[in-house]
């Protein structure tokens, strides 16, 4: 392995990154520092965070700048403000004895006056995300025909943001004549695109097998029943009293709710989201750097940037939409040579995930045991007694009033001291812990059993009411089923020409006239109101929350306030007038609206759900 010194590396840089207890160069770096040194040499580096990759083309850049010309000479795009900084602050730490360097973030969500003041003063590095930097040229308070070096870090999720045409417009003011470097996580037949469009013969450059990010993490799956996952984050928490994590949320109001009940219950816990202010999000992830905050609830991208080496653990509430997100969060654990564990706390539903990740990370789920109360308080204890031998005694301090203290303590033993000392710090998990049912993991042979069960007693509960939404998702109601054609190809080829972006879809429950499905939390708002009154097959599509208006939701049994036993027999109804039964009935736009049109129309009597014979002469 070569030193930093034999990549080229000047000796200023070295003194600096020297300071900051960079021994080694890591495998990116001793790649990538001595090709970028040189010119006209393009690079597509293949490379997560936490591989050494900032250093890697920061100390070239550093290096070939020339401080005494003050104009842009490099240029590094990169996501969001989070990492805009860290490169920045990074940057400049290595700079500290280049005398002069100059290195300017520019982000959106800030004063862009302070930036253009910054500008015109004159800089060497400019560090920015794509939307303001286009602002800026716009403005003409900046020009890029001096600049000889472009990086473009987490270039992947730059296109994921949707700052392809950005990210083309401000290629188109660089200089051909350059070195580009181009940084993902992936490679995607888009970054491919970027790179055959913006690079020329590039060194390309893999960092460690695709999964090595995840060489030294234990993988662990609970599963367990939805009302059960937050029981069990809270007894996995205390199962590992020196726990350091992210927990990953699935949606904002989720990463709230969590972090808001567990710094209820007294842990040392908050909240990253993107629905917290610029101030809010930087304190909350300072906190976690230095350790003040042992428990970071966060969303994928709030957490995007936050570099915090040394996590125990990676929580998975809920597994990511893609797999890629899942190898993103538990690469964030078992980081420099260290082990970690990626847990992930799902429902029976989520298991099919489970096996997909696992061909991607090449490594198998353990199942977890849930820690038993006994176990946890047992740890617990430990952990007092480990404290309390570690505990600093500042003599000089409690000098003073140590004879009081003695004397007050005077009639106790030596074993009524401890067992007070360390009742004093246990009795909060005892107490809690003292008359707790055990959590049960879900196994796919119990729950098969269940469903299977001669009495039909699985059945027996979904049909005992409305049927309920997943937890973090809603249930709606559309006005469409299988009778239209209408199937769950349909019902998304539908949301995705009528909503933008993703709506992550949970369970869909057909019925031949209309349909049940459940979407994201948060996501329901904007279903409703991109669907209604939309055309779809010639009939104009209604979406309502179900159970609203006092209808409720049928998952194939009930809907309406009407229950089975109150409807007339189909064959007493009131007789339709041939003209109605033989025209196509129009679809009523309204579940209220299905009252009548079920009284008009027979097909409800077989209807495969709610209030069907079939249902009813099965039992
Ligand atoms: P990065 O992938 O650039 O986010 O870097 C991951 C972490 O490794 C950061 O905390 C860096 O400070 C650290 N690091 C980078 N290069 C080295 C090195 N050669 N030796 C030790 N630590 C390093």
């Amino acid at each position: 392995m070569k030193t930093f010194e034999e990549l080229g590396v000047s000796a200023e840089i070295r003194r600096a990154i020297e300071e900051m207890g960079y021994e080694q160069p890591m495998p990116v770096q001793e790649e990538v520092i001595p090709y970028l040194l040189g010119d006209n040499n393009d690079v597509v580096a293949l490379a997560q965070t936490g591989t050494g990759k900032t250093a890697a083309f920061g100390l070239p850049l550093i290096q070939k700048t020339d401080v005494r010309r003050y104009e842009p000479q490099a240029l590094i795009l990169c996501p969001t403000r989070e990492l805009c900084l860290q490169i920045a602050g990074d940057l400049n730490d290595y700079g500290k004895y280049t005398d002069g360097l100059r290195v300017l973030p520019v982000y959106g969500g800030s004063s862009i006056e302070s930036q253009i003041r910054a500008l015109r003063k004159g800089v060497h590095i400019i560090v920015a995300t794509p939307g303001r930097l286009l602002d800026l040229m716009e403005r003409k308070t900046v020009s890029l025909a001096t600049v000889r070096n472009v990086v473009m870090d987490e270039a992947d999720e730059m296109l994921d943001m949707g700052f392809t045409d950005s990210i083309n417009a401000i290629l188109a003011d660089v200089p051909q004549d350059r070195n580009t470097l181009l940084f993902s996580a992936t490679m995607s037949p888009e970054i491919a695109r970027i790179a055959k469009n913006y690079l020329h013969n590039a060194k390309e450059i893999t960092i460690g097998r695709k999964n090595e990010s995840t060489a030294n993490v234990k993988h662990v799956a609970y599963i367990v029943h939805a009302k059960d996952k937050y029981e069990t984050l809270k007894r996995i928490v205390d199962y590992y009293p020196q726990i350091y994590a992210i927990i990953f949320c699935r949606t904002r109001k989720e990463t709230q709710e969590i972090a808001e009940k567990l710094m209820q219950e007294g842990y040392n816990a908050d909240a990253l989201h993107g629905e917290l202010s610029q101030a809010q999000r930087d304190q909350v992830m300072q906190k976690f750097r230095i350790r003040n905050l042992q428990l970071l609830v966060a969303t994928d991208v709030a957490a995007r940037g936050l570099d915090v080496d040394d996590l125990t653990h990676v929580i998975n509430y809920g597994l990511p939409d893609d797999i890629e997100s899942y190898t993103h969060r538990s690469g964030r654990t078992g980081r420099a040579g260290k082990t970690g564990t990626s847990i992930a706390i799902i429902n029976l539903r989520e298991k099919g995930k489970l096996k997909a990740i696992e061909r991607v990370i090449a490594k198998k789920f353990e199942m977890g045991t849930m820690p038993t109360a006994k176990q946890i308080c047992e740890k617990q204890l430990i952990k007092v007694i480990d404290d309390l031998e570690k505990v600093k005694v500042n003599e000089e301090e409690i000098a003073d009033f140590m004879p009081d203290v003695y004397r007050k303590l005077d009639w106790l033993s030596k074993e009524d001291l401890i067992k007070r000392m360390v009742s004093h710090e246990f009795n909060r998990f005892s107490e809690y812990y003292r008359n707790r049912e055990e959590i049960e993991t879900v196994s796919t042979a119990s729950e098969k059993k269940e469903r299977n069960k001669p009495d039909g007693k699985g059945k027996a509960k979904k049909n005992s009411g409305p049927r309920q939404a997943e937890e973090g998702y809603e249930r709606l109601f559309i006005n469409l089923g299988k009778n239209d054609n209408f199937y769950p190809g349909e019902l998304m080829a539908l949301l995705n020409s009528r909503t933008r972006g993703h709506v992550e879809l949970g369970r869909i429950d057909l019925m031949k006239n209309f349909s049940f499905f459940e979407v994201e939390e948060g996501s329901a708002q904007t279903v409703l109101k991109a669907l209604n009154g939309q055309k779809w097959n010639g009939h104009r599509v209604t979406v309502e929350i179900a159970g609203e208006n006092g209808q409720q939701d049928t998952a194939g049994r009930k809907a309406g306030k009407r229950s089975a036993k109150k409807e007339k027999p189909a064959a007493k109804r009131a007789a339709k007038p041939k003209a109605a039964q033989q025209e196509k009935p129009s679809k009523p736009s309204s579940k209220n609206d299905w009252k009548q049109f079920f009284q008009n129309n027979n097909d409800f009597a077989d209807e495969d759900g709610p209030w069907g014979k079939k249902k009813k002469g099965k039992k």
